[in-house]
């Protein structure tokens, strides 16, 4: 079957044709640059991990589908989790769910929790699965855009306010906040659980970067605000916080009736997922403290030695409070266009970046913003910073 007529993807998702990174990444590889386009580190997880993944293999735990759910293993470790962090008890059998990866899981809240024409607020610029899912769920996005203000990118509360209409159904949060690296502060997230208690507001908040924070700032989760835990869909993944982001191990903790919702959407998805790497996550979860200030500490390494990298090369540098990003501004480069800047910038350097106007409805507002992954081994960091000096 041909179609000249009409192309065939549906009008709900032709804006999302083929995302900026299969285009960077064909680039880099075509180039034999450097990849800090894609946010995928190039060094595994834990070794005990790993190995409690063969094991659960072998012992032919989740090799047949789980339940639906989740395993009740990585259920109660994240509950135990979120309790043992933020002081947040969950109930393991009715307030947690298990999902393929947080990308699943931030496609399952939208399609369960939203009417057709709903609006939901999101932070711009914003994850690129957001604007996908929420079209998949026939929602409208309404962007409130970050913007620049004393070396980090700042939420304006009162364009957050005026966002929202009768017509809003929920905001969809990230902090730590990819591409900016942005952190919200405890004000901030205050002011936007008032916001969504005066509002009758649901809130679903994508924080898979919980664990990579660095200096000063603080992890906080939305849902311990005041009014939020019963109205909050809280999102974490292993895939960041212990290096295996081909597992595709995610998570859902929320109210019972909102993890009803979401788990009557997720069983039509995938139904389960990752098995045997549900079984390995339960006892990531549990790694002594030590662990997570390691990779925090490690990740903070690497974000100094691209960040130093960048600056030197001409870079604004917005040195970011948490994530494996950051987000520069090219105009002090004498540029202005980031896509015609990435696109180049293989040629010119031997380095991928992805431009943050693709995170934008506002590609105006996002033009000037290279984002760089240091999600990477240090000598392949430095190999980067060295390249970049040619510019
Ligand atoms: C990587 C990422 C995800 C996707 O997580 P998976 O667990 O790999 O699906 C979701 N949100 C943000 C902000 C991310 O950076």
């Amino acid at each position: 079957m041909t179609s000249t007529a009409r192309p065939f993807l549906n009008r709900r998702l032709a804006e999302f044709g083929t995302t900026i990174f299969a285009e960077m990444s064909a680039l880099a590889v075509a180039t034999g640059s450097i990849n800090l386009g894609q946010g995928f580190p190039d060094t595994d997880g834990p070794e005990e991990v790993r190995e409690a993944a063969v094991r659960a293999l072998r012992d032919g735990r989740g090799n047949q589908y789980p339940p639906g759910p989740g395993v009740p293993e990585l259920r109660t470790a994240v509950a135990a989790h979120q309790l043992r962090r933020y002081g947040l008890a969950y109930d393991p059998d009715t307030e947690v769910l298990v999902t393929a990866g947080a990308t699943e899981a931030i496609a399952a809240s939208l399609l369960a929790l939203l009417e057709p024409g709903d609006e939901v607020v999101a932070l711009e610029p914003y994850y690129d699965s957001y604007a996908a899912s929420i079209a998949m769920a026939g929602g409208r996005r309404v962007p409130v855009t970050l913007r620049p203000d004393g070396g980090r990118f700042r939420l304006d509360l009162d364009e957050l306010r005026a966002a929202v209409t009768d017509r809003t159904r929920l905001l969809l949060l990230n902090t730590p906040h990819n591409p900016t690296g942005t952190v919200l502060t405890r004000a901030e997230l205050a002011a936007v659980a008032a916001l969504a208690v005066e509002r009758d507001l649901l809130v679903v908040t994508d924080e898979v970067y919980e664990h990579l924070v660095f200096d000063e700032a603080e992890h906080l989760p939305l849902a311990t605000f005041p009014g939020m835990r019963e109205r909050t869909v809280t999102i974490g993944s292993a895939g960041k916080t212990f290096s295996f982001t081909g597992w595709k191990v995610g998570w859902v903790t929320a109210a019972p009736g909102l993890v009803t919702a979401v788990r009557s959407a997720k069983q039509f998805l995938t139904y389960v997922a990752s098995g045997p790497f549900q079984y390995a996550v339960a006892e990531a979860l549990t790694l002594p403290d030590s662990y997570f200030e390691g990779f925090r500490e490690g990740m903070r390494v690497r974000r100094d030695i691209l960040a130093e990298g960048l600056t030197g090369a001409g870079f604004e540098v917005f040195r970011p409070a948490g994530t494996y990003f950051i987000t520069t501004d090219i105009r002090p480069l004498g540029e202005k266009d980031g896509l015609a800047f990435c696109r180049a910038l293989p040629e010119r350097a031997g380095v991928v970046a992805v431009p943050n106007a693709v995170f934008y409805d506002d590609r105006e507002a996002g033009s000037p913003f290279v984002r760089f992954a240091f999600c990477k081994r240090e000598e392949v960091l430095r190999e980067a910073a060295e390249r970049l000096r040619r510019l």
